[in-house]
């Protein structure tokens, strides 16, 4: 769908071609983040589905999912966990491995990060081949978690990340 609102954050996001590798086209959000209005515009439109969905804690994958999980976090007065690539998270963890184009990769959460029961919503910037975010509910179910939603800014529509995540309920707000 587009808006004033996702006409005005798309115009923030800056593209940049060949990053981190040849053939990928880097959506870098730095460039909304550093702009006050683009900033607060960002995250009122990714909490706001959910103001009554009484969330409990915002899981947000590494990296840019804590800065925008965070804030989102914040303005629905839940608590935030942070999802991580193997070796970062200090205390326990569960890990879950998946898929890459070549390969697998692994995320962890610390495995007393969420409570059995509490009402969980994952924040990411982009979902791609979904590969990240399936593996995150996996993680996220694993400690007994109920998973209200995911939301990302930018979808990759061509990617079909939600092919993925059947089943879930996935808000995406700019679709490329
Ligand atoms: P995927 O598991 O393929 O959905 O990839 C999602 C993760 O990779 C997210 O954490 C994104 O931040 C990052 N990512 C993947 N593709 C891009 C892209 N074209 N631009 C920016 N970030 C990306």
């Amino acid at each position: 769908m587009t808006t004033p609102t996702t006409d005005l954050l798309k115009k923030k996001i800056r593209h940049v071609p060949d990053f981190p590798k040849p053939g990928i086209l880097f959506y870098d959000i730095t460039t909304l983040l550093r702009d006050p209005d683009g900033f607060k515009q960002v995250v009122d439109v990714l909490a706001e589905p959910y103001q009554k969905s009484r969330v409990d804690l915002v899981v947000g994958i590494e990296s840019r999912g804590f800065i925008l999980g965070g804030a989102v976090a914040d303005r629905l007065g839940a608590g935030f966990s942070p999802v991580r690539k193997p070796g970062k998270l200090p205390s326990k963890t569960v890990q879950e491995r998946y898929a890459l184009e070549y390969g697998t990769d692994a995320l962890e959460i610390h495995d007393d990060s969420v409570e059995r029961g509490q009402k969980v919503l994952i924040v990411d910037d982009v979902i791609a081949t979904g590969g990240t975010a399936k593996a995150t509910t996996a993680l996220v179910r694993k400690l007994g978690g109920d998973i209200v939603g995911l939301a990302f800014l930018v979808e990759l529509l061509a990617l079909n990340g939600r092919a993925q995540l059947a089943g879930e309920k996935v808000y995406t707000v700019l679709q490329y």
